[in-house]
């Protein structure tokens, strides 16, 4: 599938538009796949607008891909025709380090290959992402997805549900553990639900009060306004673990307070500009705050293959590929419930 239906942004400032883009014939090792439903993630927004500084043009965003496949290359064991399969942030990278070697691609020394905005090595120009019609991707860097989940619902758990899997996973959350999940969008409601899963006892911590519900019927055990003073002196020196998936800027020595000593806060999400975090906030409780990148390739599959058996997917507002525009502003206003997911047919 050479020429290939897309839609993406020419420069920071103008609207996703669309857009024809090249996709390679599948070479031995490749898989293509007929995109059916792709989620929206935050960074697709910080990516397109150039927040980040990495944005190469134009851009086709996506990086929660799900779909068909209708090809593969010659060699490929993993997939045949009319497999469902899944993509999620990477589409490549050395194989060769120790990272890669750990199956902690997302970390590899020579930097991995993003699905999208990343110098790709095949063919010489740049990735473009799952906002598109196809997509042919080598088989080490495609997922299996169960037939019990639905394709549009499982499409955000390729970035938001392995991003908050990941570090649930490696600081060991589960029975006994108190967490605190800060923001409640598309990671923050993943977050939720898996660290629920997991055993742990979970607070959402957020900025709209109208979330309350919806954050206890999507697990979370309590809900703190971090607006109200009240509720929020009474979870000061509280949690174990703090997940922060905030997209915007925000003070982060607020949310240290609420570590109980040798607690930790991880990063996940990643406003653009520096914070400043005084050692002191750190020192006094043995405090640890602590980032983390998506999640590596055998971890992908194993976080959907929990969510099969655990029966976990994203609550999702399904659109058609032209109401992206609109789907971004209203990200920038906290409003979604709680992932857009694009239905390719729309394009
Ligand atoms: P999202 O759906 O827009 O959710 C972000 C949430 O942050 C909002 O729903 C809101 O929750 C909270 N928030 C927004 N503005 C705020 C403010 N001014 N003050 C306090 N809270 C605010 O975004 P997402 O797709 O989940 O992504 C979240 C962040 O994670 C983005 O920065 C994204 O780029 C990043 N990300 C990182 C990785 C990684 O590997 N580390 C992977 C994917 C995404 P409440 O209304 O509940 O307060
Ligand atoms: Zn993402
Ligand atoms: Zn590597």
């Amino acid at each position: 599938m050479p020429a290939t239906k897309a839609y993406g942004a020419h420069s920071a400032t103008t609207p996703l538009v669309p857009l024809t883009i090249e996709r390679r014939e599948p070479h031995p090792h490749d898989v293509q796949i007929e995109i059916k439903y792709c989620g929206v993630c935050h960074s697709d927004l910080h990516t397109v607008r150039n927040e980040w500084h990495n944005a190469i043009y134009p851009c086709v965003p996506g990086h929660e891909i799900v779909g068909i496949v209708t090809a593969v290359g010659s060699h490929v064991k993993k997939f045949k025709v009319g497999d469902k399969a899944a993509v999620g942030c990477l589409v490549d990278s050395c194989r060769e380090c120790d990272n890669c070697k750990d199956g902690l691609e997302q970390y590899c020394h020579q930097g991995p290959t993003g699905t999208y905005c990343a110098p790709d090595k095949i063919s010489g120009g740049h990735t473009h992402g799952g906002y598109s019609k196809g997509i042919v991707v080598h088989e080490d860097f495609v997922l299996h997805i169960a037939d019990n989940l639905p394709l549009d619902a499982a499409a955000p758990l390729l970035c938001a549900g392995i991003t908050t899997y990941s570090p649930l996973r490696h600081w060991k959350v589960g029975k006994g553990t108190r967490v605190g999940i800060l923001g409640l969008g598309g990671l923050g409601h993943m977050g939720v639900k898996l660290a629920a899963a997991m055993g742990a006892e979970v607070t959402m911590l957020s900025h709209t009060p109208s979330k309350e519900k919806d954050a206890k019927r999507l697990g979370a055990h309590k809900f703190v306004l971090t607006s109200d003073e009240a509720q929020v002196k009474s979870v000061m020196g509280y949690f174990d673990f703090i997940l922060d998936t905030v997209s915007a800027d925000h003070d982060y020595n607020f949310y240290l307070g609420l570590l109980r000593t040798s607690g930790v806060m991880v990063c996940v999400g990643a406003p653009s500009a520096p914070a400043t975090v005084p050692a002191f906030n750190l020192i006094f409780g043995r405090k640890s705050i602590a980032g983390s990148l998506i999640g590596g390739l055998p971890e992908t599959q194993e976080m959907l293959d929990f969510c099969a058996e655990h029966n976990i997917v994203s609550d999702i507002e399904l659109i058609r590929m032209d109401q992206i525009n609109e789907a971004y502003e209203r990200l920038l206003k906290s409003d979604v419930k709680y992932r857009f997911v694009i239905d390719m047919s729309t394009l």
